[in-house]
């Protein structure tokens, strides 16, 4: 047994050494708090910071917080006290890590707030993310092509969906989609059978399918006993994939009562399946590796000394400042386009789509 544990310690020992110089990441450490691992994109976001930080002399510390808050907090928190060099959150709750960043702030660590804008803290460096309120606009744009407004009148029916009110980018998805939207369901083009309309009563709380799902389940039983719904607006594939289950249980996605037009974001393998299949009408790529690329250029210059790459100093106030900004253009992926954009890009492989 002695000899075996031995063994082993000679083992790790030898790991140990053999990983030096892979470890020999001098510029510095880089905490980076996700979201969860619940959904492929965050997964994507985590791997493409490793690698690209990693590959510009960084060691990074990547944790995920599974959706919950006081968990995130722990995690940022222990970085702090570990002393990472900077720190790159993508937040669950926008606005509960004040304290935490006052505690960075205090030992001069950086902060970039990615993907998602943190909110009432003077501690948030810079933001690098999409253009969200662009990605509703595609989302709500995307529900009148499918719809084919241009050659049908209509009216038709149409549902919506909200991100997380926690979220900051809810507000600019549901913003933008309806910034298409509101005029069309105001001349009655679109007509809402339930009525509901507004962040504080479509959002669904931690992006959650299983939400979403019985939320459609009593739309459908409340409002569409003699109607049928012909557009769902959902911000999130996630979410899309709980709308598309819940009208499938009712008999939608045959001959006789098809899909209605539903949106989604963030191109996640599934819900590219249910394009090709014909359940969901659209998705939005985001491409990960570029918001990692723009993080890592922010983190370097931060460090390093440099300015930061910025292109919006105007549009993301968190209540206590305006902090500046880098967006980067989302892409509407459709049954037309899937192939060139996600495999063309390298972000896919063809046979982890069509299988
Ligand atoms: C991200 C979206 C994602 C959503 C749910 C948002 O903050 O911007 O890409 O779909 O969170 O994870």
């Amino acid at each position: 047994m002695k000899a075996i544990y031995l063994g082993l310690g000679a083992l790790v020992a030898s790991t140990a050494l053999t990983a030096m110089p892979v470890a020999a990441q001098d510029a510095g450490t880089v905490g980076i708090a996700m979201p969860t691992q619940s959904s492929a994109r965050w997964i994507s976001d985590g791997q493409s910071m490793v690698e690209q930080f990693e590959a510009a002399g960084y060691a990074t510390d990547l944790q995920y917080a599974e959706d919950d808050i006081p968990n995130q907090l722990a995690q940022i928190e222990n970085m702090i006290v570990r002393g990472v060099d900077a720190l790159v959150i993508a937040s669950i709750d926008g606005t509960t890590l004040t304290n935490a960043l006052e505690s960075a702030a205090a030992e001069g660590i950086p902060v970039i707030a990615y993907d998602r804008l943190i909110r009432g803290s003077e501690h948030v460096d810079y933001y690098a993310t999409f253009d969200n309120f662009q990605v509703g606009v595609q989302q709500g744009q995307s529900l009148i092509d499918g719809l084919d407004l241009e050659n049908n009148e209509g009216p038709f029916n149409i549902e919506l969906f909200g991100g997380s009110p926690d979220d900051n980018n809810a507000y600019f998805f549901y913003d933008g989609a309806m910034s298409v939207l509101q005029p069309l369901i105001d001349d009655g083009t679109l007509v809402i059978q339930s009525g509901q309309m507004g962040m504080d009563t479509v959002g669904t709380l931690r992006w959650d399918g299983s939400v979403a799902q019985a939320r459609m389940d009593n739309l459908l039983s409340a409002h569409y006993t003699d109607e049928t719904v012909d557009a769902v607006l959902s911000p999130y594939d996630g979410l899309s994939i709980g709308i598309i289950s819940s009208l499938s249980g009712v008999g939608y996605g045959s001959d006789d009562m098809p899909m209605p037009i539903i949106s989604g974001q963030d191109a996640e393998v599934p819900s590219v399946k249910a394009i090709l299949a014909g359940d969901q009408y659209s998705t939005i790529f985001k491409d990960t590796r570029e918001l990692a690329r723009v993080t890592v250029g922010m983190v370097e210059a931060l460090l390093e000394g440099g300015e930061p790459e910025i292109n919006d100093t105007e549009t993301y106030d968190n209540g206590i400042k305006v902090v500046p900004s880098y967006l980067l253009e989302p892409v509407l992926v459709t049954e037309e386009n899937w192939e060139e954009v996600l495999v063309g890009s390298g972000y896919y492989s063809r046979e982890e789509i069509v299988d």
